[in-house]
């Protein structure tokens, strides 16, 4: 096997002496725990690279990362890495991907042994919350007259639990003390939402790690799995949550083969049951200790981006150890530019966006962040208005659209007929039929596993016998075991298009995104596959809203900062720098939330790598006010930047002439409410 020598191509590929130090370690278990930018993950993406050239087969490296583009991107490096020093190496790597997609896979190599249907179909969060929902409505706790918890609280009541692994009523106090009162009956809740999941054979996500951990726990097949990967390496380690720690201690308990990379100050999934404690404690897990592993230059970011990200988290309540510096100087500094309000915020981007444009960057090279999805509604408008194309990431996605959701939910009860959430979803959509006429036949294909079989003894509803008859002929020929991919879905998409117009106003739109749809599933091999991936984590081509421009166009990147983590971008607009949006009013309660927030605002800033810019509008037009009705609210710069930051800044008014502070005229109201009119509709049309 080919052996890598130290000066031969690889280490060529400019690390500096920490970086390559890490690549070439030798032992395990190994820590990299390091600040933005400074290559954590270029370094992992070495060390693949490197252990593949020694000859280690690409099957038996397990790659862990926190999105599915993040794997294909480090694989793509890795690859690269390869081909430059030995171009025989396929650069392939069969396990790379994210915790739930991996324990996918996993639970269906291992179905029958840990007594799982291997045909198990996964239910996005959506799902799941319909899932949920039927067990309330069945259980007499959706009748309207207590507040019993909407389905989407239940469901992220639940989630913590099982992420958590923390009583429910520790989970009630801590994170939903609204709730508390609801105690005994959540609890019943959640057996009869377990019991539903078990027959109808479908997993949740919080499931795919759940089963995987207990899989880990038992000794002999924790082994077995342990031994089918030599090397397990894990990515952003800082937003790892105790499951997924016990998955990894699982699969290497003495930490031979484990290497891990992150950052505590990036620590920002902790809302949905990430700990850094993970990562803090992860060298004494081990006896002896891991290795543990410091870089210190960033590469990413000039000097003054990082000094202001570094002063933001000066003020951080937990101290963090490292020290970055960049050797990147500019004379800019990041702005911090001021506007009236939301309207004149995504004039100001737009006209900064288009500039960079002119002056040589391209679109893809820039990326506009805010805190949540719906903030970049606004900005989204004008983006459409000036023809500027963008991708979204975070928020409502193309996969969510009511239309696709139709289409998955036919092709998910053909492979999974006890799937109740499916076929309610699908037998609404026949005319004629309804909430309360679709249960006896959902009873009778549930009973017989069967769709067609079950639906033949169904009388047709009374208005609508022809549409039945459609709809069963359809669901015969998708039957059949040996279905044919993607014939399956040329065949769904035709019979849908007879009701597509009947069910929605804007139909050649919603054509043109399940003819998207359709080419996309032309690449999986089979229905099976195809369900799994797009439910646990579709492509990036198709992460955006719909309409998403083709691969090779240039396009602006909108994201969540959730969404952006691990990513960077040579500008970065930060939208909504106020209290109330960033930190969320969602989370101004306990001080670890807001710490949380903080994080946050650094992890934004830290994904530019020349040109930053904050927006901080004065004020934001607020609707659906009962008491008040449609109105201004004045806000204020976020907290993270108080005066004693501001000298890190270049702060600006846009436009430059100065913003008056008068009570707003009266006539602005009528033209932004209406704007938000727009913004809703346009929305909406995507809503499930
Ligand atoms: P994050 O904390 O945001 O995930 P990271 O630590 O994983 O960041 P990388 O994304 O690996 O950092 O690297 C940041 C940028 O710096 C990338 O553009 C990478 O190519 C570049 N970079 C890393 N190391 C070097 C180096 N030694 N020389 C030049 N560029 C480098
Ligand atoms: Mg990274």
């Amino acid at each position: 096997m080919p052996e890598i020598v130290s000066g031969a191509p690889l280490s060529q590929a400019r690390l500096n002496g920490a970086q390559q130090a890490a690549v070439e370690y030798p032992g395990e278990p190994l820590l990299v725990i390091a600040g933005a930018g400074s290559g954590k993950t270029l370094t992992i993406a070495h060390r693949v690279a490197r252990l593949m050239a020694q000859g280690v087969d690409p099957d038996r490296i397990l790659l862990l990362t926190f999105s599915r583009r993040a794997a294909e991107d480090m694989v793509r490096r890795a690859a690269r890495l390869l081909k430059h020093s030995l171009p025989s190496i396929p650069g392939v790597l069969p396990w790379a991907g994210t915790f739930h997609g991996v324990g996918a896979r996993l639970l269906r190599l291992y179905a029958a042994r840990i007594g799982l249907e291997p045909g198990f179909t996964i239910h996005d969060r959506e799902d799941a919350a319909d899932l949920l929902d039927l067990a309330r409505q069945e259980r007499g706790l959706a009748d309207g007259k207590r507040r019993f918890p909407r389905k989407h609280t239940c469901l992220a009541i639940y989630s913590a639990m099982m992420n958590t692994g923390a009583p429910l009523a520790r989970v009630l106090q801590d994170a939903f003390p609204w709730c508390a009162a609801w105690e005994t009956e959540l609890t019943g809740l959640f057996l009869a939402y377990t019991d539903a999941k078990a027959a109808q054979g479908v997993l949740d996500y919080d499931d795919l790690l759940l089963y995987w951990a207990q899989m880990m726990d038992d000794g002999a097949l924790a082994g077995e799995v342990g031994a089918r990967f030599e090397h397990v390496l894990v990515d952003e380690y800082q937003d790892t949550n105790a499951l997924q720690g016990r998955i990894l201690f699982g699969l290497k308990p003495d930490g031979r083969g484990l290497t891990v990379v992150g950052d505590d100050a990036q620590s920002i999934y902790a809302f949905r049951g990430a700990r850094v404690r993970n990562i803090l404690e992860f060298p004494q897990r081990f006896d002896p200790p891991a290795k543990v592993m410091l870089l210190e230059q960033n590469f990413r970011s000039t000097q003054p981006i990082l000094a202001a990200a570094n002063g933001v988290m000066s003020l951080a309540a937990e101290r963090y150890s490292k020290a970055l510096w960049s050797d990147r100087p500019s004379d800019e500094r990041p702005r911090l530019v001021t506007v009236q309000d939301e309207v004149a915020q995504a004039q100001c981007v737009i006209q900064e966006i288009l500039a960079h444009r002119e002056g040589g960057m391209t679109l893809r090279a820039q990326a506009v962040l805010f805190r949540s999805a719906q903030h970049s509604a606004l900005l989204e408008m004008e983006l459409i208005r000036h023809n500027i194309p963008f991708v979204k990431y975070g928020g409502l996605r193309f996969l969510d659209a009511a239309h696709v959701k139709d289409v998955l939910a036919v092709l998910r009860w053909a492979e999974n007929p006890r799937d109740r959430v499916a076929g309610l979803r699908v037998l609404k959509l026949l005319p004629g039929v309804g909430h309360q006429t679709a249960v006896r036949p959902l009873d009778c294909v549930v009973a017989r596993a069967d769709v067609a079989g079950g639906l033949q003894d169904q009388p047709p509803p009374s208005r609508g016998q022809a549409a039945w008859g459609r709809f069963l002929a359809l669901m015969t020929a998708l039957r059949c075991a040996t279905a044919i991919w993607p014939r399956d879905i040329s065949l769904v998409v035709a019979w849908y298009a007879v009701h597509l117009g009947r069910l929605y106003d804007d139909a050649p739109a919603r054509q043109a995104d399940l003819d998207q749809l359709t080419q996309i599933a032309a690449v999986h091999p089979s229905r099976r596959q195809f369900l799994t991936e797009l439910t646990l984590d579709p492509p990036a081509a198709i992460s955006g809203e719909s309409g998403a421009p083709a691969r090779d166009e240039d396009y602006l990147t909108l994201s969540t900062i959730h969404s952006a983590k691990g990513q960077e971008w040579r500008a970065v607009y930060l939208l909504n720098a106020v209290d109330g949006c960033l930190p969320s009013d969602m989370a101004t309660g306990r001080q670890d939330e807001i710490e949380e927030e903080r994080r946050l605002l650094y992890v934004a800033m830290t994904r530019a790598r020349d040109h930053l810019q904050i927006v901080v509008p004065q004020r934001f037009f607020v609707t659906h006010q009962a008491a008040r009705g449609d109105r201004h609210v004045y806000a204020g710069r976020t907290r993270f930047i108080p005066e004693s930051l501001l000298g890190l800044f270049d702060v600006v008014a846009w436009p430059p002439a100065p913003v008056a502070d008068a009570p707003p005229d009266p006539g602005t109201g009528a033209v932004v409410a209406d704007m938000r009119a727009r913004i809703r509709s346009l929305l909406e049309r995507g809503g499930a």
